[in-house]
Order: structure tokens, then C-alpha cells, then sequence
């Protein structure tokens, strides 16, 4: 017995000793505190995705719930492309290519940008990304320093903020309003401006906010900008998902002045359903197009090979017709959310011109109580209706627009008719 308890006691004695020692060398996991850099501490996860993935969590318990939150057009990647990428592979496109991708595709893209936006590219003035969001990154990191501020009308979208302070500058937002439908005025943007202005973000067709510059507000905006060394931004990646007599125009293509100081953005993630595929591409003055081809050659090389190849082919004969469809299907859904939405107490809507959300103001729900749960603002709002009536949506404030929350009608009409049943309903509580 007596042995049995020593055997026992000594055990115990060299298990503590060894935690003890790891401890002190410092190999003792739980005791490790490794560094984040200060940069990235900052940086919050995509508010979009937070809500996705939460939603995903109560699908994956059996709850059936109906989502608004997703960014993505819900139609399959045309078969056309498909089987280019496939042919592509067979062939043996399957290497490195020139970091900034490959002349054909950037030919290609100078052509769809002469013919159907009016601007003049060479190659050389285009920068094939590994997705649009890619290019937003590249864009802010070849042109902002430490001290520069960037003009941020609000809604946005919210890689911008993030991309901008990780660039080390600092963001400038303008608050719209619902009166104007979101758009900046151009007294707003004079006021905003400063000798630290470095760049404009303009986002037409908007998301979240679904509205579309006109040609005539767009110029009014370049006129502002023609005696300052500002740059602009212009993300035109809905450009083809626009509805009713809604004109899409490039803002580059408004006069010479804008032409020079313009960073067009695109990419075949929205037009061509083709989010999973990462393919954004920039157009601008030469050395900056230059200065981002030098960060993506260390950074992340070339975009996948195949998928350039692709890329070509989504430009092809079936392109106006494959986007067309979905367009109208968009045009059908967005118009019959609004008119839902606006019939509900309290909620207001404009009718989306461009891009496939509505983003109605929610704002006189708050202060209620719904179900013991406060409503304070949109963060309360879309949480308190994915927990009690099973629909998922984004909330505003993350887009800088707390009053307003987020639904995509990138999904089916059955969806949108049973979301926005169940919506009504636990407003009307
Ligand atoms: N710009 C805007 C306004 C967007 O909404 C998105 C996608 N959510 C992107 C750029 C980037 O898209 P991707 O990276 O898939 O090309």
C-alpha cells in the first residue's frame, strides 16, 4: 500500500516538474503571446460575412432561415466560360504568365473599355487583379501615404475604409442622405477637400446603396476636382447591372482632366457570375498601372492562369446575351423588394437603378422593444430579426449608414416573398 502511494505521489511530482520546466522554456503553448502586427490589429473582419456566417450556423442547427445578406450574383458561371477554362487546362495554360496578367486578356479588356465605355487604354495602362478587391488594395498602396486623406461618401463599401487606413491614410466620409438619394453634392465634396486630399472613392452602381450616378451629376463632381491633384476611384464593377432608363457611363470618359486622374475599376465577379474565380482588373495613367504591376509581382504574381484565359472568353459573342438574362431577372426582383419593403410601416426605399440590394431606411423602428430585445440601431435590428424571425440581412452601420440596413435579391422571388413576409411580420409585433 505504502509503495503504491509513493508510485503514485512520484507521478505527480515529475508530471509537475516537466510543466514547471516547459514553462520555463517557454514551450508551454498555453503560455505563448505571439504578436499581431499593429497594422492588422485594427482591421475588423468583412461585416458582411459576419452575418453570413451566423446565418450558416443556425442552417446548420436545422433553423430555417431566409438570407439577404449575400454579395453575389446566385446564377451558375455561364457554361461558355466553363468549358474555356477547361479547354484552357488542356492546353496546358497551367503556368506562371507575365505578373500582371496576360497581354491577350489586357487586350481584350482595352477593347471592351473603347467600345463600351469610350475610354482609350493601351495594354500597358492595365493591370489584370486577383479579384476587384485585389484592385482596391493595389490602388490605395500605390498611391497613399502616411498623412494623405481619401473622400469616402457614404454608403460604402466596407473593404474601402480598411484598404485606405492600411495604406496609412486617413479616411474623410461624407454623410449622405436619403433626400439626395446617397449622392454626394458637389458643395459636399468642395467642403471636404483639403491640400491632404489624395483621392475620391466613387462607387456607381453603388453597393450597398443601389443608387447610379447620372452623367450630369458625375460631371458636376469632375468639374469640382479639376483644380486639385486628386485621384479618383471609380469602382464600376455593377456597371452592367443597371435597370429601368438608368445610363451607365465611366467616369474617366467625362473629359480629359477626369481621364488623367482616374482609376477605373471592373472585374467579372458581378457580370459574368464569376466571384469564385478572382478576377478584378484596373485601367489608369501608366505609372501608377506600373507602380501596382511591381507590388503584384511580389505580392501574389499573376491571376490564375486558366481563369485569364476564361476571362477572354467571357467578352465573347454569348456575353450580352448570358448578362441580359440576368439583369432582367435582377431588374424583376429589385423592383418587387422595394415595392414590398415600402409597403411595411416605417421602412423606407428607394428603388434600386444599379447593382442587386435595397437598403431601406429602418431608422423610426428604433427605440422599440421587439420581443425584450432593444432596438437600438441596425447592429440590434438585423440581429434581433436573424435570432426571432429567421431572416438574415446586414446592417447598416458598417457601410456608415446606421439608420439603413442591407438585403440582396441575389436569390429567388419565393425567398424574397417569404423573407420579407416574415419581416412584416415581426415588425408589425
Ligand atoms: N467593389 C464592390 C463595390 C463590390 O461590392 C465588390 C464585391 N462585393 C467588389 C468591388 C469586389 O469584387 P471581387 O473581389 O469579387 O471582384
Amino acid at each position: 500500500m505504502l509503495i503504491f502511494i509513493n508510485e503514485k505521489f512520484l507521478t505527480c511530482c515529475l508530471v509537475f516538474n516537466i510543466i514547471v520546466c516547459a514553462r520555463k522554456m517557454k514551450i508551454w503553448k498555453a503560455q505563448r503571446k505571439m504578436k499581431i502586427s499593429k497594422r492588422v490589429q485594427d482591421v475588423p473582419p468583412s461585416a458582411t460575412l459576419a452575418v453570413t456566417s451566423r446565418a450558416a450556423e443556425l442552417k446548420a442547427k436545422g433553423v430555417d432561415v431566409i438570407g439577404f445578406g449575400a454579395g453575389e450574383p446566385d446564377f451558375d458561371t455561364p457554361d461558355y466560360i466553363k468549358v474555356s477554362a477547361i479547354e484552357a487546362i488542356k492546353a496546358g495554360k497551367t503556368k506562371y504568365t507575365s505578373s500582371s496578367g496576360i497581354v491577350e486578356l489586357r487586350t481584350a479588356i482595352a477593347v471592351k473599355l473603347e467600345k463600351e465605355n469610350g475610354l482609350k487604354y493601351t495594354p500597358d495602362q492595365i493591370i489584370v487583379n486577383i479579384g476587384g478587391k485585389h484592385s482596391v488594395y493595389e490602388a490605395m498602396q500605390a498611391v497613399l501615404d502616411p498623412g494623405d486623406e481619401v473622400v469616402l461618401p457614404t454608403p460604402y463599401w466596407v473593404t474601402y475604409p480598411e484598404t485606405i487606413k492600411l495604406a496609412g491614410a486617413t479616411v474623410k466620409v461624407i454623410q449622405t442622405d436619403k433626400e439626395n438619394s446617397y449622392k454626394i453634392t458637389p458643395s459636399q465634396l468642395k467642403q471636404a477637400i483639403t491640400e491632404k486630399t489624395a483621392m475620391l472613392v466613387l462607387n456607381s452602381p453603388n453597393n450597398p446603396g443601389s443608387f447610379t450616378y447620372t452623367p450630369q451629376e458625375l460631371k458636376a463632381i469632375a468639374k469640382v476636382l479639376e483644380e486639385t491633384n486628386v485621384y479618383v476611384l471609380s469602382d464600376e464593377i455593377y456597371e452592367k447591372l443597371i435597370y429601368g432608363d438608368t445610363k451607365f457611363v465611366s467616369f474617366a470618359s467625362l473629359s480629359e482632366d477626369a481621364y488623367n486622374r482616374t482609376l477605373t475599376l471592373n472585374g467579372f465577379s458581378k457580370t459574368f457570375s464569376m466571384t469564385g474565380w478572382r478576377l478584378g482588373y484596373t485601367a489608369g495613367p501608366l505609372e501608377v498601372i506600373k507602380a501596382m504591376g511591381r507590388l503584384q509581382s511580389h505580392m501574389t504574381s499573376n491571376p490564375v492562369t486558366f481563369g485569364q484565359y476564361a476571362a477572354i472568353a467571357a467578352f465573347g459573342d454569348l456575353a450580352d446575351r448570358t448578362i441580359e438574362k440576368m439583369r432582367a431577372e435582377f431588374e424583376r426582383r429589385g423592383k418587387y423588394m422595394a415595392e414590398r419593403l415600402n409597403s411595411i410601416d416605417g421602412v423606407q426605399c428607394t428603388e434600386p437603378t444599379g447593382a442587386f440590394y435595397c437598403f431601406p431606411d429602418v431608422s423610426s423602428h428604433y427605440g422599440r422593444n421587439i420581443k425584450g430585445i432593444k432596438i437600438n440601431g441596425s447592429m440590434d435590428f438585423a440581429k434581433a430579426l436573424l435570432e426571432q424571425a429567421n431572416v438574415a440581412l446586414v446592417p447598416g452601420l458598417p457601410f456608415g449608414c446606421d439608420n439603413n440596413v442591407r438585403l440582396s435579391f441575389a436569390c429567388s422571388l419565393d425567398n424574397i416573398t417569404k423573407g420579407l413576409d416574415r419581416l412584416q411580420k415581426w415588425l408589425s409585433q
